[in-house]
């Protein structure tokens, strides 16, 4: 059970608000996007879920426990990043095993996961590759398998497909639909691109300035915007 809920949050930086008494509920096993223009606060909200930033006021609860003061290495959640933040260094092996030798897990179970993980992302005949010689889609795949050996109950996604080229974030759209109903894992993903939120989202949440504007189904968004503001964020093609 890895439901989130944000009670009254809201985060400051020094005078400037840029949450506001955020309230919403992310179910647990659901793929939730959140959406909305550039610079209203859909990074921030990320990273206060995954204790990269700490609120300024209210509570975060995953899986029923409050984790308010809980490092970000215990929350059971993991983090795919818009640029990657590959190890230039180290081969797509080392970067995917760097985080399980750290947890300390056994050498045995580490070259297991890794061939397991690296299968179901494609990464197999990629692995003794360094990321400079890696397309685009296969760093992406590298930040998954990533995040997926530390076998998170939450996955977030910050635009993880921004830098990728049209043709191929319509593949790696399809193909995280599927990997989220292969693991059945609560995925909370972020975009600025409407079309890309209603393809991909069984939970839309649509931001705006700080705040909820509407959290609802694509089809109920789409049928029955609660204001202005969702009609024609939702309505207008990017
Ligand atoms: P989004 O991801 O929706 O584009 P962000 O969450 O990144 O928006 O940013 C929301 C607002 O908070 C923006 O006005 C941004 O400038 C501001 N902001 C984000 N991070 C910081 C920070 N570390 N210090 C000061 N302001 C920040
Ligand atoms: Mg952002």
């Amino acid at each position: 059970m890895a439901q989130i809920e944000l009670k009254h949050v809201s985060k400051k930086f020094k005078d400037d608000v840029v949450i506001e008494d955020l309230n919403l509920t992310i179910k647990d096993g659901s793929f939730t996007v959140l959406v909305g223009p550039s610079g209203c606060g859909k990074s921030t909200t990320l990273r206060m879920i995954a204790g990269l930033e700490k609120q300024s006021g209210g509570e975060i609860w995953i899986g029923g426990r409050c984790v308010n003061d809980t490092a970000p290495g215990q929350r059971e959640v993991a983090m795919v990043f818009q640029n990657y933040a590959l190890y230039p260094t180290m081969t797509v092996r080392g970067n995917i095993e760097f985080g399980l030798k750290n947890k300390g897990i056994g050498k045995q179970e580490r070259q297991t996961l890794i061939s397991d993980i690296s299968e179901i992302v494609g990464l197999t005949p990629h692995l003794d590759k360094k990321p400079q010689n890696l397309s685009g889609g296969q760093r992406q795949r590298v930040a998954l398998a990533r995040a997926m050996v530390k076998k998170p109950k939450v996955f977030i996604l910050d635009e993880p497909l921004s830098n990728l080229d049209a043709k191929l974030r319509n593949q790696m759209r399809t193909e995280l639909i599927q990997l989220h109903k292969r693991l059945g894992t609560t995925f909370v993903y972020v975009t600025h691109d409407q079309m890309e939120a209603m393809s991909m989202g069984d939970e839309i949440v649509v931001m705006d300035k700080g705040m909820i504007q509407q959290a609802d189904s694509p089809l109920k968004l789409y049928h029955d915007p609660v204001n202005l503001f969702t009609a024609q964020f939702i309505g207008t093609p990017a």
